[in-house]
Formats: C-alpha cells, structure tokens, sequence
C-alpha cells in the first residue's frame, strides 16, 4: 500500500490516502486538488513532489 499526505506539498491540508499503488494515490490527488486546491491540471513539477512523498505503508 502507499500512502501521501497532501500537507507534505500544500502546508495546511489535512487530507491523506492510503491507495493499493501509486497510480491510484496520483489519481485521488489531482481528483482533490481540482476540487479542493482549483487547479484543474497537475502540473510536472507537482506530480514529482507528490511522488517523492508518497511513502510505503503496510
Ligand atoms: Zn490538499
């Protein structure tokens, strides 16, 4: 399982996932950051510092 916590890009959200892989995760973050952040596309640079938070979980 993998898990991110929007907090460690976006100081101040509390939102986390915990997904069956890191696709997934990608996935429900750009689902939340249209909605709750208003980006409508997930730029490069984002989508790199999301992924070097997600992080293994058991
Ligand atoms: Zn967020």
């Amino acid at each position: 399982m993998k898990t991110f916590a929007c907090g460690d890009v976006v100081p101040g959200c509390d939102a986390t996932w915990v997904c069956d892989s890191e696709d997934d995760v990608l996935h429900a973050v750009a689902i939340h950051a249209r909605d709750d952040h208003g980006l409508i596309e997930v730029p490069a640079d984002l989508v790199a510092a999301v992924r070097s938070q997600i992080r293994d979980v058991a």
